[in-house]
């Protein structure tokens, strides 16, 4: 079952949801089968000015999603019938809903979902219980971020208080001092603070940044943010740990 809850229409549920895809605010697709769950985060995302459509369920999501273009799904993991790995998985690997960034939600004390939640192409997580406020924020910094982007164009100088980070000379300063990277510990640096307030898990950063680069000695992510953390040290607090999923570049916000 699919409704539509926006101010106007709060009190005809039986709107035609069609009329969903030309709201001009922003639309958030919530899926959520804890009634109480979905009316809490609607009511807090409709006060912050967002459109909500609620799914109680994943079935037949991809059409439902194909017809109401959602900018944005919040998808709970824990569902009755299909999980919600399994539509996050469904939903990244169809061209036409793979753009919609998901935020998924999950049970605190549980990052294994969070690390195949994230490695299947879901933009952020909150774990339950959270609030509201923070809830709102992880909305709003998905939305600003936009869709991933690969590759930053060349000619990228990322600035930080006094970390900078200049892809064409392959430099990192620290202070106004350089201090000397090596290949990977560069591309890593680069790729977290590219992406700021992105959490990646691991295996991402490997494939993203190590790749198949075969003079790579050693594959352990966490030893080369160890190394970048020692080597930019007054900044080090920038690349943040996500307990139990992966590594984050602290949001500017
Ligand atoms: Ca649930």
């Amino acid at each position: 079952m699919l409704k539509i809850s926006s101010p106007e229409d709060r009190h005809n549920m039986n709107a035609v949801p069609k009329e969903f895809s030309k709201l001009k605010r922003e639309r958030i697709l919530v899926i959520e089968d804890e009634p109480d769950i979905s009316e809490l985060i609607t009511y807090n995302l409709e006060r912050e000015g967002f459109a909500v459509l609620q799914s109680e369920d994943g079935l037949g999501i991809s059409e439902k999603i194909k017809s109401h273009s959602p900018d944005l799904i919040l998808l709970d993991l824990m569902l009755p019938g299909v999980d919600g790995i399994e539509i996050a998985r469904k939903l990244k690997n169809d061209p036409v809903t793979s753009v919609i960034p998901i935020v998924i939600v999950t049970a605190k004390g549980e990052e294994s979902d969070i690390v195949l939640g994230l490695g299947l192409g879901a933009d952020d997580y909150v774990t339950k219980p959270f609030s509201p406020r923070e809830l709102i924020a992880r909305i709003k910094a998905v939305l600003r971020r936009g869709p991933l982007k690969e590759e930053r164009e060349k000619g990228d100088r990322i600035v930080r208080d006094g970390l900078v980070i200049d892809s064409v000379k392959h430099e990192v300063k620290v202070d106004g001092v350089s201090v000397t990277l090596t290949a990977t510990e560069f591309r890593l640096l680069h790729y977290l603070a590219a992406h700021p307030g992105r959490v990646f898990t691991r295996d991402q950063l490997m494939s993203r940044v190590i790749g198949e680069d075969v003079f790579v000695v050693d594959r352990n992510i966490d030893v080369h943010i160890r190394n970048v953390r020692k080597k930019i040290d007054a900044y080090k607090d920038f690349i943040e740990t996500v307990r139990g999923v992966g590594y984050r570049f602290a949001d500017d916000e």
